[in-house]
């Protein structure tokens, strides 16, 4: 997102030069220059002994598919305490190991994506009210009811970044 007013004071911005940045949003009463900004998200891959993965469900977002654990990234949160702290509050699970896979652009909501795989072994979820319904699912079925999404997308990298991994795909 591109500033237009400034968010402290709100007056409409002008353009300032920033050297490599270009021209840059700038308040003039408030001398502070206002880089664009966007949100920073991370999506975990659950796994489990049985290379299961665990997938939830969210009714606002879509009663058809399933997606990985997601969430934003609050001020002062690294993005892997943000990934096992999501995990722990939407399906009740303490993730015994985590690797980060890399970070993904999402045109569409203008986020950063920060893309996980965590292990957990295999126990009940237990779901936060967030979440309409979750449950493990052997990884190669997974692709039926995810997000149908191609090369480019978190959700697609990362799953095939762990088939990869567990050398379910090639
Ligand atoms: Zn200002």
């Amino acid at each position: 997102m591109r500033y237009k007013y400034c968010p402290e004071c709100g007056a409409k911005l002008t353009e300032i030069h920033a050297g490599d940045d270009g021209m840059v949003p700038y308040c003039e009463a408030c001398k502070k220059r206002w880089f664009d900004s966007f949100h920073s998200c991370v999506i975990v891959l659950i796994y489990n002994e049985y290379d299961e993965i665990a997938l939830s469900r969210q009714g606002h977002l879509s009663d058809r598919y399933t997606s990985f654990t997601s969430g934003f990234i609050t001020p002062g949160e690294t993005a892997e305490a943000c990934a096992r702290r999501e995990v722990r509050e939407e399906l009740g699970l303490e993730l015994e190991s985590l690797e980060y896979t890399g970070s993904y652009w999402f045109d569409f909501r203008e986020q950063l994506m920060h893309g996980f795989i965590g292990f957990a072994h295999k126990q009940p979820l237990v779901l936060s009210q967030e979440i309409d319904a979750a449950e493990w699912v052997p990884a190669l079925e997974a692709q039926k009811t995810l997000f149908p999404v191609g090369p480019g997308v978190a959700l697609y990298e990362v799953y095939h970044k762990f088939l990869r991994m567990r050398k379910l795909e090639d």
